[in-house]
């Protein structure tokens, strides 16, 4: 008999598909009825990421309630998500990852979903995703190439919903959101707007599942193109100190109990459902912990929010200084104790 001999390619190949059989085991193995249907109805979905530190998508694989076993293995509804490509948690890597992407991408009518930054300076250099005879392939090329065939785009996160912290002037890599991308090259692929930094699982997972079983037009959006069912209310609507705003009663240093407006909660200018939604497994949320709400699901984040709540002034520029300075003065008095305690 001539046995044929392993190229690297086939040794590559072949570890891949184990790795992936493995990642499966991960999950234990899927029940059978459940493969059935995924036969049945796959709905591929390429998942790209820009400039990212994967936070959206380490917060959307922490998904509780559906586990993420069933986001992926599951059904929802009569149909199954088939993820053909997501470069962070694929088990494919270099060339097979690749080819998974070409091969899906083959195909249109995938749901693309887009994280992190898209540089556009220089080509969008700043940002690639594999590479075509030895030179990177920007996350912008991958956008522009994606998009038209998709039957929709989910804009996941702040980078891309409306540049996020990669955008802070000077913006050196010349970062745009998703839609100023598509908008710019007339690509008219229906997008979904998923802010947040990071975005809640329930938002990405909630709206997916919905596009599954209800199709696109099953989903709501507003004049930002966010989901009404996450986005429609601000979070100082519901939230739990709201009684504290009304009855003037403000925290005047981080720690103090009232409403935190005067130490900067963006909580009048902000659409999302943080306080009835909860997060880490509804264990707590932003507010409750003390913290302002920072804005991170406004599509302006992190730059000043516009819109108000009505009634509601935003702080102006000295106001933020004076609590900068109050702030200050609070950190130093603390770092004095703390000095004068363990000398
Ligand atoms: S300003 Fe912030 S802390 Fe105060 S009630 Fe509104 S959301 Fe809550
Ligand atoms: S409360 Fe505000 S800062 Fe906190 S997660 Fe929600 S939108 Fe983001």
């Amino acid at each position: 008999m001539i046995r044929k001999p392993v190229t690297r390619r086939d040794f590559v190949k072949l570890s891949a598909g184990s790795t992936a059989a493995l990642g499966m085991l991960m999950f234990d193995m899927p029940d059978f009825d459940k493969l059935f249907v995924a036969a049945l109805n796959e709905v591929p979905v390429i998942w790209m990421q820009g400039g990212s530190d994967s936070g959206c998508t380490e917060s959307i694989v922490n998904v509780v309630s559906p586990t993420i076993y069933d986001v992926l293995l599951g059904p929802i509804g009569d149909k199954h998500v088939s993820m053909q490509f997501h470069q962070t948690i694929m088990a494919g890597q270099g060339e097979i990852a690749m080819e998974a992407l070409y091969n899906a991408a083959a195909k249109p009518g995938y749901v693309l979903v887009m994280e992190g930054a898209i540089a556009e300076k220089d080509n969008g250099v700043y940002a690639t995703v594999g590479e075509q005879n030895g030179v990177g392939i920007s996350a912008l090329k991958h956008l522009l190439d994606l998009a038209p065939s998709a039957s929709a785009i989910l804009s996941l996160g702040a980078c891309c919903t409306g540049g996020g912290i990669p955008a802070a002037p000077p913006n050196v890599t010349g970062v745009k959101s998703v839609s100023q991308i598509l908008e710019e090259h007339s690509i008219t692929t229906p997008l979904i707007n998923i802010p947040g930094c990071p975005p809640h699982p329930d938002w990405f997972v909630g709206t997916l599942a919905s596009i599954l079983i209800g199709g696109l037009d099953s989903v709501e959006l507003d004049s930002q193109k966010r989901p009404t069912a996450f986005f429609h209310h601000t979070v100082h609507e519901h939230c739990e100190r709201r009684g504290s705003f009304e009855a003037e009663n403000f925290a005047k240093k981080p720690g103090d109990e009232g409403c935190l407006y005067e130490l900067g909660c963006k909580g009048p200018q902000t659409h999302a459902d943080c306080p009835t939604r909860l997060w880490n497994n509804k264990t707590s949320w932003c507010v409750a912990t003390n913290s302002p709400c920072i804005g991170c699901a406004a599509i302006e984040f992190p730059f000043e929010l516009q819109s108000t709540a009505e009634g509601i002034p935003l702080m102006t520029l000295e106001d933020k200084i004076a609590i900068g300075v109050a702030g200050g003065v609070v950190l130093a008095g603390g770092a004095a104790l703390a000095k004068k305690a363990f000398s």
